[in-house]
């Protein structure tokens, strides 16, 4: 039951253990392969990798993940050090903006260790060309002293895996795309794998969710396991403020309406595109950087980014000539096909 003027004075957030989000959020992240749902394909080659190494006594080949994010590039990065026992140490392209700072990060790891980059395709061309030895013969060059006296010493480190990840895989150049043995491309993840994926979160967290609230979060999750997570989250505030701490399907609608989040789970992105090819193209074939441009988008983003999950759930598609929004498009967002834009 819904209702504005329930009492509230009795509800202490700070009673409520973990508090912050992000706690939450290394509370539900999957430690094993056995917890990750969907990416099977994906799932299962690295299950091999990982088991071959092992009985080789070797380090893992270094493994780079791509994908949109909140698909599961940093949890399937974690899961492979918990599988491999080892330890990992995280950090992510922009951050590492000289040479010194990924020095000091490779001589730091142990045997077989992971070193986790998160996007990677923005690290300086300076350090990712410090990198390529360090990847292939596992040995850096360090300089020692400053000035006349300054010299060169090359440092031989202990076999480790690089996992990178990076949700713009166009922008990685080809001779680091090539010191990859394992390349895994995630994919946005159904609706079924979601509900799995909420109801699990739902457990862990202690909260009560029925079957047809966790298949609303699921489809509004955009396809994408830290969207659902965090929806849970607000769901279950809104559960306990304005009900009776139970997630049902009618507070879930209540909640992700007030919210506004979008019924098939677009964004505000996506849905400028699709609304830009009708209003300003009349539903296309338009090219993808003539969009870019009419969205202020860049074009890369919008095709590793955007357009895979519009594509998936049937809203654009491809032709030879462009991008062409399907009848699909017109419906969700109110529009007749056969309405003449240009007076408008
Ligand atoms: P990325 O690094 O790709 O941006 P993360 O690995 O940080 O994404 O995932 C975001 C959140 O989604 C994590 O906290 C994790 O709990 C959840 N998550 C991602 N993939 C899965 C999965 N396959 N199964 C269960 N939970 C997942």
């Amino acid at each position: 039951m819904i209702s504005d003027n329930q009492e509230i004075e009795k509800f202490n957030p700070r009673e409520i253990e973990p508090s912050s989000d992000r706690e939450i959020e290394s509370l539900v992240r999957p430690k094993e392969f056995e917890d990750f749902s969907g990416q099977e394909k994906v799932v299962e080659n690295l299950k091999v990798f990982v088991k071959a190494a092992k009985m080789r006594g070797e380090s893992l080949d270094h493994t780079l993940l791509f994908g949109p994010p909140g698909l599961g590039k940093t949890t399937l990065a974690n899961i492979i050090s918990n599988e491999m026992g080892v330890d990992m140490k995280v950090t992510s392209g922009p951050i590492l903006d000289k040479p010194g700072d990924l020095a000091g990060l490779l001589t730091s790891l142990e045997s077989g260790d992971v070193l986790f980059i998160d996007e990677i395709h923005r690290l300086p061309k300076i350090v990712e060309e410090y990198l390529y030895s360090a990847m292939e013969d596992f040995r850096i060059d360090i300089m020692i002293d400053k000035g006349p006296g300054a010299r060169s010493v090359q440092i031989t480190l202990n076999p480790f895996t690089l996992v990178g990840a990076t949700t713009r895989s166009g922008l990685l150049s080809a001779p680091l795309r090539a010191r990859f043995g394992i390349n895994c491309h995630l994919e946005y993840y159904n609706t079924d794998t979601l509900k799995k994926i909420v109801k699990r979160s739902a457990k862990i967290l202690d909260i009560d969710i029925d079957d047809q609230a966790a298949k609303e979060i699921a489809c509004r999750s955009r396809g994408t396991p830290r969207i659902a997570n965090s929806l849970l989250r607000r769901v279950r505030d809104f559960a306990q403020v304005k009900g009776n701490g139970d997630v049902d399907l009618e507070i879930t609608r209540y909640s992700l309406d007030a919210l506004n989040i979008d019924k098939r789970g677009l964004d505000q992105m996506d849905n400028k595109i699709l609304s830009t090819i009708i209003s300003k193209f009349k539903g296309g074939p338009v090219g993808l950087t003539t969009i870019a441009t009419a969205v202020g988008e860049d074009a890369g983003t919008i095709e590793e980014v955007y357009e895979p999950f519009l594509i998936q759930e049937g809203f654009i598609r491809r032709t030879p000539r462009g991008r062409e929004v399907t009848e699909l498009s017109y419906k969700h967002l109110g529009i007749s096909p056969y309405r003449d834009l240009s007076l408008f």
